[in-house]
């Protein structure tokens, strides 16, 4: 279909002023049109050439358009779109069996987004509880539908929306503050291991143990988000695997799915029969079509060599990051870096787009954050470090 069929009688209008009329302006877009994607790299409408050090946000994580994601979609496509879940099918059971397999050895609830797994993981909480308190700590993000909102402790992404869902308790990410906030009201404490959104913050081992221990202590349910920092992107299966604490349950999406959008809610034998029938679904949830997908994307994850290779880049990355012009530091583990600037992150990002053809974004003012594809090779690190460099050398006297 060529793309003016695509968009009809507009013809060759031009995309962005369509975009602005008929979507609502909840994002900022750069101005890029993207048409097609092939392992780490992506292409504009033009032909344009750029290598995508960002992939959707972490979800491409096994690169795009991945030869065996695309031929179990297809295969599942042509076979099985949607049922329901009213019945029985095969790759959700079998994506149930190796998710918890791969993780905590409970089981699982499917569902189709970051936030949902947020949701689910808030529900089993208060479910398993008596009390219904859940702790967060400050610098979080867990999604954007109410409950997942109001586990997200930022004034900008909450004020415009109250009243939020009663009890949730923000603390700073120290031990000391969470020791302090749990108590015999607490149903969970909710914790990336790695805060993606707000600039790549690893959270201590320290602090992860003293939040399992607080839950040991209180009967609460830890529960990990790794729906940014799960799918092999630190260089495990999973963040918590380098922590030495294991949770009560984790939070899985984004990459998941290979490209295609699924969330995970993965429990501990201890809080897997927690949820009834009849507490909780969703319509399109463990769909046949996005769990095939994410068969295939698991499988390509857990390869050894695959996470091998994500710490060994990770750090050839960290280690040249620091030599960049105008990076004051950098912070993350295995993929999932961020650097400190001082001059505007947008601006670099905006101008490695534009000029290098270098896909990366800004999670704040001064802060520029890489999650590139799992797959890549030296030279692609070494394309990424020279693009992103004259991104900033173009900057000189931006300070
Ligand atoms: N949790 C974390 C750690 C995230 O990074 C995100 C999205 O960025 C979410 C939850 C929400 O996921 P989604 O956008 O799929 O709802």
């Amino acid at each position: 279909m060529s793309t003016d069929t695509r968009r009809g009688n507009e013809g060759a209008r031009d995309l962005h002023a369509l975009e602005r009329e008929h979507v609502i302006q909840s994002y900022a877009r750069l101005p890029v049109e993207f048409v097609r994607a092939d392992g780490p790299y992506l292409w504009d409408e033009q032909g344009n050439k750029y290598l995508d050090f960002l992939c959707g946000i972490s979800v491409t994580n096994i690169g795009h358009c991945h030869p065996r994601v695309v031929a179990a979609v297809r295969e599942q496509v042509g076979r099985l779109m949607h049922v329901s879940n009213l019945f029985y099918t095969e790759p959700a059971v079998l994506l149930a069996q190796r998710l918890a397999e791969s993780s905590l050895q409970g089981k699982v609830f499917f569902c189709n987004s970051g936030a949902e797994a947020t949701e689910a993981a808030i529900k089993l909480a208060r479910r398993a509880s008596p009390r219904g308190e859940i702790v967060t700590v400050h610098g979080a993000f867990h999604g954007r539908s109410y409950g997942a909102l109001s586990a997200t402790p930022e004034e900008a992404k909450q004020a415009p929306f109250e009243p939020l869902v009663p009890g949730f308790h923000a603390v700073d990410p120290t031990p000391e503050a969470l020791v302090h906030a749990v108590n015999r009201n607490t149903a969970a404490v909710l914790l990336e291991p790695i805060q993606g959104e707000s600039g790549v913050h690893v959270l201590s081992n320290e602090l992860l143990r003293a939040a399992r221990s607080a839950c040991d202590n209180h009967g609460a349910a830890l529960v990990f988000d790794e729906v940014q920092c799960g799918m092999g992107r630190t260089g495990t299966l999973w963040a918590y695997e380098q922590t030495g604490v294991v949770p009560d349950a984790l939070t899985t999406a984004k990459a998941l799915g290979g490209g295609l959008p699924i969330g995970a809610l993965v429990t501990a034998p201890r809080f897997a029969d927690v949820l009834q029938t009849g507490d909780h679904g969703s319509t399109f949830a463990g769909g046949p079509v996005a769990c095939a997908a994410a068969l295939a994307a698991l499988e390509i994850t857990q390869d050894p060599d695959l996470l091998a290779k994500v710490t060994d880049m990770g750090h050839r990355l960290y280690d040249e990051l620091e030599r960049l012009p105008h990076v004051t530091s950098v912070r993350g583990r295995g993929l999932m870096l961020a650097c400190e600037l001082d001059i505007s992150a947008p601006e670099v990002v905006r101008r490695a787009l534009l000029n290098e053809r270098l896909v990366v974004n800004a999670t704040g003012p001064t802060t520029v954050r890489l999650l590139p594809p799992l797959i890549v090779e030296e030279i692609e690190v070494d394309l990424a470090l020279q693009r992103l460099h004259a991104a900033l050398a173009a900057g000189e006297g931006d300070g």
